[in-house]
């Protein structure tokens, strides 16, 4: 999968689309995702045009890894949600139903969040 310089987060990067930022470093941009799954679901993204985490950890410098995955933690603690836990998950593809082909972290938090994946009936 190439990458779609006009995918929805690459406009936010731009500016030609409004975001409700919670972080932002050299490399990396959290905010707020448009349709909240928890009382607390941010997005946090690279700055740099990859697809997902494979293209990421193949192409990316480590400077851009570094400052990628402390802003993470750093959002989470911005957000507070860090003292009664979160998750962080990111869909990477086809079989993970990645819908925009840029790379971003999904933080959830504020609740409960039930077990990892649902189990496949027993066959
Ligand atoms: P994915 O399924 O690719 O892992 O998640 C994409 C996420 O992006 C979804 O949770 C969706 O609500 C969010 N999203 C899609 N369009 C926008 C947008 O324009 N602004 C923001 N803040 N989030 C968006």
């Amino acid at each position: 999968m190439s990458y779609d310089p006009n995918n929805v987060f690459a406009r936010i990067l731009r500016g030609e689309i409004p975001c409700r930022k919670v972080h932002e470093t050299k490399h990396s941009l959290a905010f707020h995702d448009i349709n909240p799954l928890a009382p607390t679901h941010v997005l946090v993204i690279p700055k740099g045009t990859y697809v997902h985490l494979d293209d990421f950890t193949a192409k990316a410098s480590e400077e851009e890894l570094a400052d990628f995955i402390r802003a993470v933690g750093d959002t989470a603690r911005l957000l507070g949600v860090q003292a009664d836990g979160y998750r962080i998950l990111a869909n990477n593809g086809a079989n993970a139903h990645q819908e925009v082909p840029h790379l971003h972290v999904h933080i959830f938090g504020g609740r409960p969040l039930g077990s990892m994946l649902k189990r496949e009936p027993a066959r």
